[in-house]
């Protein structure tokens, strides 16, 4: 079995450069009855990936899959006692052996008005069920949107519908728990033109989630308002855990990057982020924050403490490009990446941060980061 250390390296490798999947292997995995394709195509959350879980049966990743063998150096081989081989051309030997994490039923199934129900939420890496409850942005309606944003692709490709409702989430929550270990379930939206930027549409849905299912913790994410009595109202609704996602860190990129959405200042988030640690808790408020545009490092550490040290959780992942766009990045260096989980988790060890204590969403996910391998190395867990 890998040992921590081995497996926080292996891991920011493939988050950084994914497998090449050849399409002989696609075929043959397709005939036994293990469905690879190139991830999701679109949605929220990084895209074009599939879950796996090393042989520690604990630390699961997000990996990107591609179908051009420029693109990285690892290949996805042969399957063997349930685990795949990833092989590395560049030293001509296996990588990693890694076991995927397979599909639920329930995707196959359809909810009461005839929905499939993987068009309503999917499993993210073993027990984290999530949703976009809204699939449109005000920011793609204006041609602002993110550039790394696959929010309308799915629902163009009609992988999804354009709005959930609480009842056919309640449905694919009940499928879902029936077959799996099931445990949180994260729930995320398009930006909207309205003053709550779409928080509202989180509530009642909060409320009738939370009325079926008491236990189980429920996430959110956001982007950061003006107003922040939203904030209270999502805690009142029930909501465990809040992503206010900043997205990247270096202003200038920001604006560059995310033109719509860097219109909300830094100084605002920063207030979302204190009013939302009062209120929800201490480990309970995250950001996602992408790297590999070639930012500033100095204002990368400068701002990144700054946020960890309000007692935010950074949930760091690597840029991904969107498949079949325009959107292009270089492939996000892993060794830059690792020095960044690993200065990341010296900061939240100082201000006494611990994603290990979050409830629900992505830091307890973690499929698409290493920061809470990384955390769990420094602490001995
Ligand atoms: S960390 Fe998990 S829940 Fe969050 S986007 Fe990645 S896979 Fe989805």
């Amino acid at each position: 079995m890998l040992k921590l250390k081995e497996i926080i390296g292996k891991k920011t490798e493939l988050l950084c450069k994914g497998v090449n999947l050849d399409d002989r292997f696609i075929e043959t995995y397709r005939s036994e009855g293990i469905p690879f394709e190139e991830g999701r195509k679109g949605g929220a959350g990084p895209l074009g990936g599939q879950y796996f879980e090393f042989d520690d049966n604990k630390t699961i990743v997000n990996v990107p899959l591609w179908h051009n063998s420029k693109e990285t150096n690892f290949v996805l081989k042969n399957e063997k006692d349930g685990y795949f081989e990833i092989f590395d051309k560049s030293k001509n030997s296996i990588f990693a052996n890694l076991k995927l994490v397979p599909y639920p039923n329930y995707y196959n199934r359809s909810t009461t008005d005839g929905i499939l129900m993987k068009k309503i939420a999917l499993v993210h890496g073993i027990e984290c069920l999530a949703t976009t409850i809204y699939q449109r942005c005000c920011y793609w309606e204006n041609g602002s949107k993110c550039q790394f944003c696959g929010i309308e692709l799915s629902l163009a490709r009609g992988d999804t519908i354009e709005e959930k409702t609480s009842k056919q989430l309640i449905e694919v929550i009940n499928a879902a728990k029936s077959e799996r270990k099931f445990k949180h379930l994260l729930l995320t939206t398009g930006t909207t033109s309205s003053i709550d930027k779409g928080a509202l549409k989180y509530t009642d849905m909060v409320k009738e989630i939370k009325k079926e299912f008491p236990d189980i913790p429920i996430h959110i994410q956001i982007e950061a308002v003006e107003n922040l009595k939203y904030i209270d109202m999502l805690k009142e609704a029930g909501t465990d855990t809040i992503g206010i996602h900043i997205e990247i860190l270096d202003d200038s990129i920001r604006k560059v990057i995310c033109p719509g959405k860097s219109r909300t200042s830094y100084e605002v988030y920063e207030k979302n982020w204190i009013h939302a640690l009062e209120i929800f808790g201490k480990n309970q408020v995250d950001s996602f924050i992408l790297t590999g545009f070639g930012e500033s490092t100095e204002e990368f550490s400068n701002k990144l403490e700054k946020i960890v040290k309000l007692g935010v959780i950074p949930f760091i992942t690597p840029v991904r490009p969107i498949p079949q766009s325009k959107f292009k990045v270089p492939i996000c260096n892993p060794l830059m990446l690792l020095t960044i989980f690993e200065h990341t988790v010296k900061l939240m060890k100082k201000f006494n941060v611990n994603p290990l204590k979050n409830k629900a969403g992505c830091v307890r996910c973690g499929a698409c980061s290493a920061i809470t391998e990384a955390y769990r190395l420094i602490s001995g867990n």
